[in-house]
């Protein structure tokens, strides 16, 4: 314990305000960074933590990779292990954004800097810096690429009526709201004028969330949604905002049976080029994904990292649109892209799969 604790305050830099200059380098090195990621269920989490580990190794530093399973004590308890081993910098993708308070308290008296990595932390002052996707952007995506397949016209158009229902993320991922938000404000127009329809009445986001992303939670709301209110009615699209989501409910439409030439499956859309959902989109299942290259977003938060712990300003690009409550996060946020059949290509010339994995 008193070896714990003399690393602790070994790396504790005083309390001056936040900012660039009160981490000092540690002594000797980088140190090691410890990487709090939510769960292997889910390849990106795999990736994002491999890549970052990777490339802070590549800028000096050793890591301490963790995953919490999903289950938020387990986060918690991993983190304040990292805090207790004398991490120099904590980076952490949530998973209960609001759970952390207490555990980065401590990281705070320890002088440990704190990024949040694609989820924002939210109710502490104790985060630094935010690195992620445009969240928004990503449901804007989604809801566009709805709008254009079932060829609705600018908002206020006349025409048919389509079926729609919608999926939403976790409650307690900050980025939820953002996806939802994004998406609604491109859906919202066509649901007030008609032309999109939810026939379960599921419009609100806390009616449509999925808690911890998992695939077969919506599987389940899925199957009821249709069993309810989709007799002689045909499901034209699905609003999901997590391509394992997607993969649920396209399970619960084909055991509805939908999938056959009579029957086509509705316009599904997704997130994260997850391998499974490409090729569900190579053989015309699922029907969109949004790709966001997990290895740009690592490289951006070892940047981030490497200039906090060198007493530098990194590089942001947002500072309005991420208030956790207790203040404006500081945030650099990449581009989102949309995949359908048409380009998949582009994740192979990318070099985030091999055209071999697409076959
Ligand atoms: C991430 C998404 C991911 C989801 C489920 C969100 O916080 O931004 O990329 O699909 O979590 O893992």
């Amino acid at each position: 314990l008193a070896a714990a604790l003399l690393s602790v305050s070994l790396t504790a830099c005083g309390q001056e305000a936040r900012g660039g200059s009160r981490y000092q380098p540690p002594a000797g090195g980088g140190g090691t960074v410890g990487l709090a990621m939510p769960t292997k269920a889910s390849e990106r989490w795999i990736a994002d933590g491999e890549n970052m580990a990777e490339q802070f190794r590549k800028a000096g530093y050793a890591t301490d990779l963790q995953y919490g399973d999903d289950k938020v004590e387990n986060q918690i308890a991993q983190i304040e292990n990292m805090i207790t081993k004398g991490r120099t910098l904590l980076v952490v993708a949530a998973i209960d954004g609001s759970a952390l308070t207490e555990v980065l308290r401590r990281a705070e008296d320890a002088g440990i800097p704190v990024i949040a990595y694609d989820r924002l932390i939210m109710g502490t002052e104790h985060v630094d810096y935010y690195a992620s996707f445009d969240n928004e952007r990503v449901g804007e995506l989604e809801a566009r690429y709805i709008v254009d397949k079932l060829e609705l016209g600018p908002p206020g158009s006349a025409g048919k009526a389509y079926n729609i229902e919608l999926f939403a993320g976790s409650p307690d991922d900050n980025n939820t709201r953002y996806f939802w938000n994004g998406a609604m404000k491109v859906l919202q127009p066509y649901l007030t004028s008609g032309r999109l329809v939810v026939r379960s009445g599921q419009t609100r986001m806390n009616q449509a969330t999925t808690l911890r992303w998992d695939g077969g939670t919506a599987q389940k709301r899925m199957d009821d949604l249709i069993s309810k209110n989709y007799g002689a009615q045909r499901v034209d699209a699905v609003l999901s905002p997590y391509d394992g989501i997607s993969i649920g409910v396209i399970s619960a439409l084909k055991s509805a049976g939908y999938g056959t030439k009579s029957r086509p499956l509705p316009v599904v859309t997704g997130q994260d080029a997850e391998l499974a959902s490409v090729k569900s989109i190579i053989r015309g299942e699922q029907t969109q994904t949004v790709f966001k290259d997990t290895r740009k977003l690592a490289a951006q938060a070892v940047k981030m990292g490497d200039a906090v712990l060198n007493g530098k300003k990194p590089e942001v690009n947002n500072v309005t649109d991420y208030d956790n409550g207790k203040k404006t996060v500081p945030s650099f946020l990449l581009n989102p892209v949309s995949i359908d059949k048409t380009n998949t290509r582009l994740l192979v010339d990318e070099g985030y799969f091999t055209a071999g994995q697409l076959k």
